[in-house]
């Protein structure tokens, strides 16, 4: 056994742990980040076949006022931000396909409202952005806007949008403070949606190098089997290597993870209840082709399905081989459906139909498909009786928590940029 002591000791290599580990390095703390597979977690790139594939669209919302932002410009990260296009966004709604009302000229075209839904829904989106609307945690979006009397195609509308940034087919149950306090940042971005050139690992890059370029340590094949805890500090991390010490410990692994690495400590019950809550999952097929079928559209939703489909390579040329194409479909799934495999296999046949009604001819151009009937998108969803863990538990002095199934800004990877931000200044404050 051998022994290591570091200022701080962060567990788990997703983007919680890699940016936390970067900005504490940079602000001159000796930090070990001990990750038990390949860096990125559920932010991962795979090469298959020239084709990189993405665990998700890794697209970020709200990017001028995002934490990772802030990140980009404290430790001079180098990302290729693409951002989306909203004139090549289409809702599919049966026999036609309309704009996506992301900007004013998609509210002006969009049919999914008539004229005086157009006026009302601005109005909610104005209501929105001047905080005139903050909900309350203790009732639903859906309750929310029959209380208020929300006309019905607004309301409609409002979901629709919910369930694309939730990546959920139940929108409804989002807490309604949740929601209006989402919309209120999203709303008032220029940036709604931008995609990372190179993928989620040109970002994972990035951290690494700022992480070692400040003699930071990265252990990657090293599990955290414990942590050792005396009274009310952890000690140390024990993995198979061997302990490591540390004087702040960063816990960035997901809660049932958490459950077995914290076992008879005093947080075990505590853990133990986020643990049980559901995580947002997802259908996802993505789709390498030979040659790009072209089409007037980056991107549709599918309304009655809950299913988009997004052409990854229009934004990102390096995920495909010359003249290739990929395209990522993410089918939504209500929380009593996952699981069900039955209804992953008509999932699945819903997406190729889908691909099939707006990119006729993919099946000859196929070179590799990619599917996974059970991504998790986010480790705890946020919807009513659910809550996010907290970033500091008054049990252990010098323990915090970051990742996506923390409190913080957004939802998805928002959450893990923005619990490790708020946990690195904690540390530094100290
Ligand atoms: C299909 C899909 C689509 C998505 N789309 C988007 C999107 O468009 N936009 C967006 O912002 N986000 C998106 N996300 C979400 C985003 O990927 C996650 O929010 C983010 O990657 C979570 O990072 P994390 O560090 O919080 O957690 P994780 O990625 O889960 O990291 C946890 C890490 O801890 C490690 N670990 C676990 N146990 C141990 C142990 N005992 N010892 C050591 N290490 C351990 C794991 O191996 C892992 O690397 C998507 C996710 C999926 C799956």
């Amino acid at each position: 056994m051998t022994t290591n002591h570091y200022d701080v000791v962060i567990v788990g290599g997703g983007l919680a742990g890699l940016s936390s580990a970067a900005y504490l390095s940079s602000k001159g703390k000796k930090v070990a980040v001990l990750e038990r597979g390949q860096l990125g977690g559920r932010a991962v790139t795979l090469k298959i076949k020239g084709f990189n594939f993405n665990f998700g669209a890794h697209a970020i919302y709200a990017r001028d006022s995002s934490v990772l932002k802030t990140f980009e410009k404290e430790l001079d990260l180098h990302i290729d931000w693409q951002d989306f296009n909203p004139t090549k966004a289409k809702y599919d709604i049966g026999n036609d396909l309309t704009a996506v009302p992301a900007n004013v000229q998609g509210l002006f075209q969009t049919k999914l409202l008539k004229g005086l839904d157009k006026v009302l829904f601005t109005f909610e989106i104005l209501k929105t952005m001047l905080k005139m609307e903050t909900g309350h945690p203790h009732m639903s979006i859906q309750k929310w806007m029959e209380k208020k009397n929300v006309n019905e195609e607004v309301k409609e509308m409002m979901l629709t949008l919910a369930s694309s940034n939730f990546f959920t087919r139940e929108p409804e149950k989002i807490p309604s403070d949740v929601f209006f306090s989402y919309y209120s940042r999203l709303f008032t971005t220029n940036k709604p949606v931008a995609y990372i050139g190179g993928g989620w690992q040109a970002l994972i890059n990035e951290f690494v190098r700022v992480i070692e370029a400040n003699n930071g340590v990265i252990l990657t094949k090293t599990k955290v089997e414990s942590f050792h805890v005396e009274e009310d500090r952890v000690v140390g991390v024990v993995t198979p290597e061997g302990e490591f010490t540390a004087d702040e410990f960063i816990s960035c692994i997901p809660p049932k993870e958490m459950v077995k690495v914290f076992a008879e400590t005093r947080l075990e019950h505590a853990i133990a209840q986020h643990a049980e809550y559901e995580p947002t999952v997802v259908i996802v097929y993505d789709i390498g082709l030979k040659e790009r079928i072209d089409v007037p559209y980056s991107y549709i939703y599918d309304k009655q399905n809950n299913i988009f489909i997004t052409d990854i390579s229009y934004y990102d040329q390096t995920c495909v081989p010359e003249g290739g194409q990929l395209l990522q479909a993410t089918a939504y799934m209500r929380q009593s459906d996952v699981g069900n495999k039955e209804l992953a296999e008509q999932r699945k046949l819903e997406i190729e139909a889908l691909y099939d009604k707006h990119f006729a001819g993919w099946r000859e151009q196929l070179v590799v498909p990619r599917v996974s009937t059970r991504a998790i998108v986010q480790e705890i969803k946020w919807t009513m009786n659910q809550k996010p863990m907290p970033i500091f538990m008054p049990d252990y002095r010098n323990l915090f928590f970051a990742g996506d199934w923390c409190e913080g800004q957004g939802q998805l990877s928002e959450l893990s940029f923005s619990s490790a931000m708020n946990v690195a200044k904690l540390i530094l404050e100290k």
